[in-house]
């Protein structure tokens, strides 16, 4: 009844009852040593994972999928690629795993002929220079592969964003993705030492530096360029050693106010902890971690090199000043353990668990006919509050028009000294039919009170076209117009992505 009654298990379609758009044309034959354009590989190349992604995908429409799908062996393919959908005027969308929930992989619903190009076959960790911990990788490898290559030298890239099983290093350098660090190094920015991409106007390759000075960044200027303006094939990473020692508690507080302020002051401790998750009531009920109304934060701290007994007592007498009660640890883990040996009984575990989780619980629900996403952002921790009050008014009042009532939790992924990233999840019942229009007045409501209140469109989910106006909004207009002048001068013929970021 709390989401407005009406849930219920509804059947999903076989693949005989999925429908396809009708190509647009046949592939062209410079290109037929690495294409597909069997209905399997359009279907599964249609859309990502955002919420009207998987309602559309569940009820059998697949009327945006590409033409065919493109696997390039080497550069040489990916250039070949470039020139003959420039030749042909093809659109060609990039896709590296498929999770963008921006509507970031999604052809434009224009007349053009339409390529999708997996990255999937520009995989391996190729070098690794570890004097300077940095290792060269292929944009098309996801992050288990990664972990693993990378493990069998001691090494991990320690990027590990929700969707950390089926993402790319293309696709989380292309949208500029926030991993599992709570504080410091949690956006793939901070890892990326080069990085090389071709666009229709050539290979650009940044220099392998560990820091520069020397005019605007280039590699800034690929990170978040969300296939627009040219293909990232490979990019030397910073690595480091496999985390050796660990410490983790949690800690409840009976008032969200107390815990803000608590995690507030933890962020500007200079302690850094690797783990500083704040869920209100609601987000900690539904992971499983505090079933009697607490917020809890969940603390963690993680070194190759030092015992962390220090960091982490410090860390729970500053969450003590504000009435936070440490409810499960504080654990150590000795070096020689191994990362994911840690506890599994703690609230760490329960957590870690629920929240690789979460996305098939996610599309488990949308099958059932809810109305169930989520949303992020951040902003100053002195914008907060009145941020955060007006998110949830907005979303709730949008609920109760579309959904006739629900849900809507918040917790914070990520935590810096200057601001938060509030992570909100809502949910309501769906209406067969009209879910997509439902979701949409929810979202839109959100999007208008973040921008509203000068926090971000999104902190780590991209821009694609879902967020395009929010961030139209968000950035400065002249800006705007040096990112367009950019386009032209690189993809002049405006194949690539289109309508996604410009
Ligand atoms: C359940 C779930 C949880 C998520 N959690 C997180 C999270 O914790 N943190 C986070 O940051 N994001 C998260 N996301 C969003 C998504 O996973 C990220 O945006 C991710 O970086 C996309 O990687 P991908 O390889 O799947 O890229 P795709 O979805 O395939 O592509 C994303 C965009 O990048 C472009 N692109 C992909 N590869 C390349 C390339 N090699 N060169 C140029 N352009 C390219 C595409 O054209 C598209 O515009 C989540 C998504 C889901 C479904």
């Amino acid at each position: 009844m709390i989401l407005g009654g009406g849930v219920e298990e509804r059947p999903l379609p076989t693949f005989e009852e999925i429908r396809l758009r009708t190509p647009g044309g046949k592939v062209p034959t410079a290109l037929a040593a690495f294409a597909r354009d069997d209905a399997r590989e359009r279907a599964l190349h249609t859309y990502g994972r955002g919420f009207p992604d998987l309602v559309r995908g569940f009820s059998g429409d697949f009327l945006a999928a590409p033409d065919f799908v493109l696997f390039p062996r080497d550069e040489d393919d990916v250039t070949l690629a470039m020139k003959v959908c420039e030749d042909e005027g093809i659109a060609l969308v990039p896709f590296g795993g498929g999770t963008s929930v921006v509507g970031g992989v999604e052809h434009a619903p224009d007349a053009r002929r339409r390529a999708t190009l997996d990255l999937g076959l520009l995989s391996g960790v190729h070098e690794i220079d570890r004097a300077s911990l940095a290792a060269r990788i292929g944009a098309g490898m996801r992050g288990p592969a990664i972990d693993a290559a990378l493990g069998e030298h001691g090494l991990t890239l320690r990027h590990f964003p929700q969707s950390y099983e089926h993402s790319t290093l293309g696709g989380w350098i292309a949208t500029r993705a926030g991993g599992h660090f709570a504080t410091l190094y949690t956006h793939i920015d901070d890892l990326v030492e080069s990085v090389r991409m071709i666009t229709p106007r050539g290979p650009l390759e940044t220099r392998r530096l560990p820091a520069s000075g020397a005019g605007p960044s280039p590699e800034r200027f690929v990170l978040g360029s969300e296939g627009t303006m040219g293909i990232i094939t490979e990019a030397w990473m910073r690595v480091r050693p496999v985390p050796s020692h660990r410490a983790s508690a949690s800690v409840c507080f009976p008032s969200w106010d107390d815990a803000v302020a608590s995690v507030r002051e933890l962020a500007q401790s200079g302690l850094y902890p690797t783990n500083a998750r704040l869920l209100d009531a609601r987000e900690a009920l539904i992971h499983e971690v505090a079933t009697d109304g607490s917020c809890v934060l969940l603390l963690g701290f993680e070194s190759h090199d030092h015992a962390l007994e220090p960091w982490m007592s410090r860390a729970l007498a500053i969450t003590a000043e504000r009435g936070g009660v440490v409810s499960s640890g504080p654990t150590y883990v000795a070096a020689g353990a191994r990362t994911h040996e840690v506890d599994r009984a703690s609230a760490e575990a329960a957590w870690r668990q629920a929240f690789f989780d979460a996305p098939y619980l996610q599309s488990a629900l949308v099958a059932m006919g809810l109305v169930v996403d989520t949303f992020e952002t951040a902003c100053t921790w002195s914008a907060f509050p009145t941020l955060h009050a007006a998110v949830v008014r907005a979303v709730k009042t949008a609920l109760k028009e579309a959904c006739g009532g629900g849900l809507v939790s918040c917790r914070f992924t990520h935590v810096y000294p200057d601001g938060p990233a509030p992570y909100y999840t809502f949910m309501g019942a769906g209406r067969p039919g009209e879910q997509i229009r439902q979701w949409s007045l929810v979202k839109q409501a959100a999007c208008g009170a973040l921008i509203e209140h000068g926090a971000t469109i999104t902190h780590h989910h991209a821009v694609g076209r879902v967020h395009r106006e929010g961030w139209h909004r968000e950035r400065p207009p002249l800006f705007g117009k040096v990112l367009e002048a950019a386009k032209r001068e690189l993809d002049p013929a405006g194949i690539l992505n289109p309508g996604v970021l410009l």
